[in-house]
């Protein structure tokens, strides 16, 4: 199957294509005109559902601690119920791996939606030019503010732009931050300057100036220059991937696009059903004209099909001059939803996601770590034993606390010294010396297998094997 071509035939300034006014512009700055329509609300209410659930998760707890939690100095992290410990890095791989497919299968079939719908970038972007045109007005008023002289007037909108910019980025600051070092705590820290970690007064800044500066000067610029995806998303379009396409056909019928009176009928008039208004242009957050072609820069989030349906609507012409579609569907050729590439991914999505799953509710909450002192092979006691010391480390990976008891086998009529009894709270980690001792003539070997047991007081066993050294058996 081939690949759709993807050009790149963005004028260094839209606007200078367009407007006839760039040169009074601050070069390369886009003027998106704000648009209401079916995508639009679609894009705003998944962008703000997201951005809840970012401010509200690190205030949500959930077995007694922040439901999720990078708790990076004990390094364990909690997420939604589930403990993961390092020794389950493997599966936050296995959480990247199903991302990153979830992410080819999602664009082989649709797209980019993924950008235009649910993107960070995307989400924090609209809010910043949503303050934008609160503050300094539609998109003719910002261009005229922004070409006038500096005044009070526009001093005080621009300070209380940056202002409000400013309070955003640091609330989600906050909130990031919030994910590593308890945001109940963080909170009280902040506002009592008691906070005394130099890491996350670092993550506070940085992220606080990352959000002001990609979501507030950057935009588009992100998406277009500083986006991986974007460059390698031509790799999983194919022709029958939905994207964001003017109808050309239709568009620049007989003698073309145009503008015309409201009531010509296009079809009789052979023209084109474009009238060359613009608008499609003017609320394209990445800048492009998306008659010019697919091109590399689209983030699918469809506000030119919104922008462009109401004005054909205003013009009496059929919706959907720009839309959602494919290249066979606009070539007139078959289309063909479940092809091999997407059925591969899915599968190969599937099929993770059951292993991931199985493995994570098949994994056993307690962890036992047996260390041999290496300090020396073997000791005597006072009263004739041979003495190994080691050092028991049991892990409750559980979410409740439990009692543990430590027993030994493998090693006849020895005794295992040291604490045997401990309870531990849940994701604690206990620590324990402890040695066995036997008497030289119950040793038939100068190495011994032995194993040592932790029971849970719900019967849970895990064991580990170690060794035992004594002088030469007799
Ligand atoms: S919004 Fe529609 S009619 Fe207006 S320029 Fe764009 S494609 Fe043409
Ligand atoms: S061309 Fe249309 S769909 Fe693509 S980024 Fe611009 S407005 Fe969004």
């Amino acid at each position: 199957m081939s690949e759709i071509p993807i050009k790149d035939v963005t004028p260094v300034n839209i606007h200078e294509k367009y407007d006839g006014i760039a040169a009074k512009h601050k070069e390369g700055k886009l003027y998106v005109r704000s648009i209401s329509g079916f995508f639009q609300r679609m894009r705003t209410a998944s962008l703000w559902a997201l951005m809840f659930g970012y401010f509200a998760t690190p205030w949500i707890n959930l077995g007694g601690h922040q439901a999720v939690w990078f708790d990076l100095p004990t390094r364990q992290f909690h997420i939604w119920g589930i403990t993961f410990w390092p020794q389950d890095f493997i599966l936050l791989s296995w959480l990247m791996i199903i991302a990153a497919f979830g992410l080819f299968t999602i664009t082989t079939l649709a797209g980019r939606v993924w950008c235009g719908y649910t993107c960070p970038q995307t989400a924090w972007t609209l809010i910043f030019m949503w303050v934008e045109e609160k503050v300094e007005g539609s998109r003719n008023q910002r261009i005229k503010l922004d070409n006038a002289p500096l005044t009070a007037g526009k001093f005080t909108k621009k300070a209380v732009k940056h202002s409000l910019w400013l309070a955003i980025s640091l609330a989600t600051g906050i909130a990031f931050v919030g994910y590593f070092y308890p945001i109940r705590d963080l909170v009280p820290d902040l506002l009592s300057f008691g906070i005394e970690s130099s890491w996350a007064i670092f993550w506070l800044g940085f992220f606080t100036l990352a959000t002001y500066g990609n979501a507030g000067w950057l935009r588009e610029q992100v998406c277009t220059h500083m986006c991986p995806y974007a460059r390698f998303q031509a790799v999983m379009f194919d022709q029958d991937t939905l994207i964001v396409s003017y109808d050309e056909k239709r568009g620049e019928r007989g003698s073309g696009r145009g503008t015309r009176k409201k009531g010509l009928d296009p079809v009789k008039e052979n023209i084109g059903d474009c009238i060359d208004c613009n608008l499609c242009v003017q609320v394209c957050p990445v800048g492009i004209d998306i008659r010019d072609g697919l091109q590399y820069q689209c983030i699918s989030c469809a506000l030119c099909v919104d922008a462009c349906d109401e004005i054909m609507d205003k013009m009496d012409y059929e919706p959907g001059l720009i839309r959602y579609t494919n290249e066979h569907a606009l070539e007139g050729n078959k289309v063909q939803v479940l092809r091999p590439k997407l059925i591969g991914y899915a599968l190969a999505l599937a099929t993770m996601m059951l292993v991931f799953g199985y493995t994570v509710l098949n994994r056993v909450p307690l962890e036992l770590d047996v260390m041999r002192d290496r300090g020396a092979l073997y000791t005597n006691t006072s009263d004739g034993r041979v003495q190994n010391s080691y050092r028991v480390k049991i892990m409750n990976m559980s979410q409740q606390a439990h009692d543990f008891t430590i027993t030994l086998s493998g090693l006849d009529k020895s005794e295992l010294a040291g604490k045997t009894h401990l309870r531990l709270e849940n994701g604690e980690v206990g620590a324990l010396p402890m040695s066995i001792k036997v008497s030289s003539w119950e040793l038939k070997r100068s190495r011994t297998d032995v194993t040592f047991t932790v029971t849970r007081d719900d019967g849970l066993e895990v064991h580990k094997e170690s060794r035992f050294i004594g002088p030469a058996g007799r």
